[in-house]
């Protein structure tokens, strides 16, 4: 089920003066929701000694969400140098951040290995002799290739551009070892928005196999194992929840086996960014037109520049009408943006209560790739996140874009360069 009934009744007594306080559209998240995902997932890997989560920094790029993630004890998983500085800004250093990068410029070895570096996480054997200085620890992400067979978001691995392939894995570390590298781990990320339990324990099966082929060819040991993201959250009414439970019941049934064969245990790390923050944002906007032609078309006060997954994926949002009963009658209607791009909608086809003018919405599940995945193409500007915090407040994480912020890269001054001699 879509947006907890616990967010709810923390959100929906005080919608009203919230919008009235701060204005539609807005992206509100729920610190107390957050931290009860993050205290679940603890608990899961509990008999796993040095489990840790690297937020997928990515899914929720706000200082305030990751001070609350810091302060859970969990690491962050960065793929590009903005993502680093952020949350080094927060406090992060050192093997707090691991640095996921693909197509790795110079530029992002640099910044990975600044102000006390990160785990680097490289994506391809020819980035080896490319990393700067090789740092003690390394780590490569491997792609398996035509043995597993990936989810419909993240695709086929074969098709994949990310990874190390099968082929190749053993001789990237044994190159990483030959330039300086002492201490290994090993990352893998396969699914996206899987609700598959089992798929997660499979992956990691796979990286532990993997792992002791490796120490046999080449004697290295691996002090982690990241299974990576992915874990799903129901964005229908009716999907099932993602077991997180059983998924940790079977992985340290996994961990310790290895242990008893192999006679010591890598850590397990994980870098989920949906699972932890999806299920507790939501986008409030408010209806501002209503058109009948051949569809009734909502319009309402954001757009895809405020959440794409609709018109990138298909992918189905939740929505309520605050104070509107649906017992009461239902009307069929597409929910629209302004942009000029037919695909900028929030729902197609969907029975909702009748909506005027005026009504304030609720798009669940806006916590993760919601805000962040936001565009400014045909000028359109990105709404203001707001904190619902643990103490009740409400804080202002972010303000809303306005057109100064749009115009800033733009020169009205012309700035030449003069090739004529
Ligand atoms: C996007 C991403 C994640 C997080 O994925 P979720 O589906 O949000 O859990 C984790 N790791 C890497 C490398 C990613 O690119």
């Amino acid at each position: 089920m879509p947006m907890s009934q616990a967010f709810k009744d923390r959100l929906y007594p005080v919608l009203t003066d919230i919008v009235s306080h701060f204005g539609t559209p807005f992206h509100i998240y729920d610190e107390t929701g957050i931290r009860e995902t993050a205290r679940q997932l603890i608990e899961t890997f509990s008999a796993l000694e040095g489990f840790r989560e690297y937020f997928a920094v990515k899914a929720l790029p706000n200082p305030r969400i990751l001070e609350i993630m810091s302060e859970m004890g969990f690491g962050f998983d960065c793929s590009s140098i903005a993502e680093l500085v952020l949350s080094r800004r927060i406090g992060a250093s050192g093997e707090d951040l691991m640095f996921t990068s693909n197509n790795t410029s110079r530029e992002e070895f640099q910044a990975a290995a600044d102000d006390g570096g990160c785990i680097l996480n490289l994506d391809d054997i020819s980035l080896v002799p490319k990393v700067p200085r090789m740092p003690e620890l390394i780590c490569f992400r491997y792609n398996p290739g035509p043995q597993r067979s990936g989810n419909s978001i993240i695709g086929n691995p074969v098709e994949s551009k990310y990874g190390v392939a099968h082929q190749q894995i053993i001789e990237a570390y044994l190159e990483a070892r030959r330039r300086g590298a002492r201490r290994f781990g090993i990352h893998t990320m396969l699914a996206s928005n899987e609700l598959d339990y089992r798929y997660m324990v499979q992956t990691t099966k796979m990286l532990l196999d993997l792992i002791k082929w490796i120490r046999k060819e080449i004697d290295i040991v691996f002090e982690f194992v990241n299974i990576g993201g992915g874990l799903g959250i129901p964005y229908k009414p009716n999907e099932p929840a993602f077991d997180l439970r059983a998924m940790g019941i079977e992985i340290t049934k996994l961990m310790k086996e290895f242990s008893r064969q192999e006679g010591y245990c890598p850590r397990l790390y994980m870098e989920s960014g949906r699972y932890m923050t999806g299920p507790h944002g939501v986008l409030v906007v408010r209806a501002i037109n209503r058109k009948e032609i051949y569809r009734t078309h909502i319009g309402v006060d954001a757009c895809m520049s405020a959440l794409m997954r609709p018109a990138i994926y298909g992918a189905y949002h939740h929505i309520e009408v605050l104070g509107k009963d649906p017992q009461k009658g239902l009307e069929t209607v597409d929910v629209v943006g302004s942009l000029c791009e037919n695909n900028d909608k929030f729902a197609i086809q969907r029975p909702l209560p009748p909506i005027e003018d005026g009504d304030v919405l609720c798009i669940h599940d806006t916590g993760a790739h919601g805000h962040a995945m936001g565009f400014n193409y045909n000028g359109k500007l990105r709404p203001q996140e707001l904190l619902l915090r643990h103490d009740g407040r409400v804080e202002l994480i972010r303000r809303a874009e306005t057109l100064d912020d749009y115009f800033a890269t733009l020169n009205f001054d012309p700035d030449v360069l003069d090739l004529r001699s």
